[in-house]
């Protein structure tokens, strides 16, 4: 190795915090339970979760939900409880329906609206247990992952993301001012508290930060694509000058792993970019998402090839994985996790 390269991973490896790689259940355990379910949450924080994530949405009646999409169309039976529910563009939102309504619905694996095939065919097969899974609101969700935290005294943190924030704006409401006084309420306020806030659209993030006076951890995510809907340009924000402004504003960016590694077509070694040196120059943590063993990344050989990628060779200090138990097993494999 040229001293210079040396140099280069000396300085990335001193940069980079020093504590061990977090895994975070992206969706909950969702790479065995519907998404989001209570159900994936408790086995995500049974397969050893670091933390544990929370898309948040707004029901009618103003309550967060943890849900993916700002659609239910995609995850339950809205389509056949609730027949001329749906708006002009053919879709359910949950916006349109109050709690008492969205509990009425059957959750289910995610499939496509159009065919009803599910999206991740070897996943759980929902149709095994019709009606089961419901969707949960946050409070709900908080309360069961603190209840485990007390009994098994081992503590997950949560990773809730403001979903959409310019969409709920636009529909008259405010996501982020409802979410944060009940985060503040389970005890997730500070840094020093088992939470990371996270969001894609930059101008939300940067009004977490000031208007709304957020003084929790925050991560800005970062899209594979050129622009978020609130005009976030996620190019300028790789660039130095881009990280060095997060620097000021974030405690780490979530960027989608092919920010930080891509595959060649015709095989051979992964192409990496500056991203994760760049953030740990600045101070930042790189959480990259998603780790998913049914769907690598395009061309990346095997689920073995995308840990050491990231973990080893990039140097990433978490990640988002479907998949809790996989990714703690590769880390424990490489010794960064007792
Ligand atoms: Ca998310």
């Amino acid at each position: 190795m040229k001293l210079a390269a040396l140099l280069l991973t000396a300085t990335a490896a001193l940069a980079a915090p020093a504590s061990a790689p977090l895994v975070v259940a992206h969706r909950g355990a969702s790479g065995y339970l519907p998404e989001h379910t209570q159900a994936a949450k408790v086995h995500a924080h049974a397969l050893g979760a670091d933390f544990l994530e929370q898309d948040l949405v707004l029901s009618k009646d103003d309550v967060p939900l943890v849900l993916h999409d700002i659609y239910l169309d995609t995850i339950s039976d809205v389509a056949a409880r609730f027949p001329g529910r749906q708006r002009a563009d053919g879709r359910f939102y949950a916006l349109d329906f109050t709690v008492a309504e969205l509990k009425q619905l059957q959750v289910r694996e995610r499939f496509n609206a159009r065919t009803g095939e599910p999206v991740y065919p070897k996943r759980y097969d929902s149709k095994a247990t019709p009606g089961v899974f419901r969707i949960s609101t946050l409070d709900e969700e908080l309360q069961v992952i603190q209840g485990l935290n007390r009994s098994t005294g081992r503590v997950a943190g949560i990773y809730p993301e403001i979903k959409a924030p310019r969409w709920h704006r636009d529909q008259g409401r405010d996501l982020s001012r409802v979410v944060l006084p009940i985060l503040a309420r389970y005890g997730y306020a500070t840094k020093a508290d088992a939470c990371f806030l996270q969001c894609f659209e930059l101008s939300e993030v940067r009004r977490l930060r000031g208007e709304l006076g957020w003084k929790g951890r925050l991560i800005m995510l970062i899209g594979g694509g050129a622009k978020e809907v609130d005009g976030t340009d996620y190019g300028a924000l790789c660039t130095p000058a881009g990280i060095k402004e997060l620097a000021g504003l974030v405690d780490g960016i979530g960027p989608a792993i092919s920010r930080i590694v891509t595959w060649p077509p015709a095989g051979g070694a992964p192409k990496f970019t500056d991203l994760v040196r760049l953030a740990h120059e600045s101070g930042l943590a790189v959480h990259p998402y998603t780790i998913r063993i049914d769907d690598l990344p395009r061309n990346c050989p095997s689920a073995d090839a995308l840990h050491a990628a990231l973990f080893a060779t990039a140097r990433v200090d978490g990640v988002f994985t479907d998949f809790t138990d996989r990714t703690a097993a590769w880390l424990r494999r490489a010794g960064s996790r007792p």
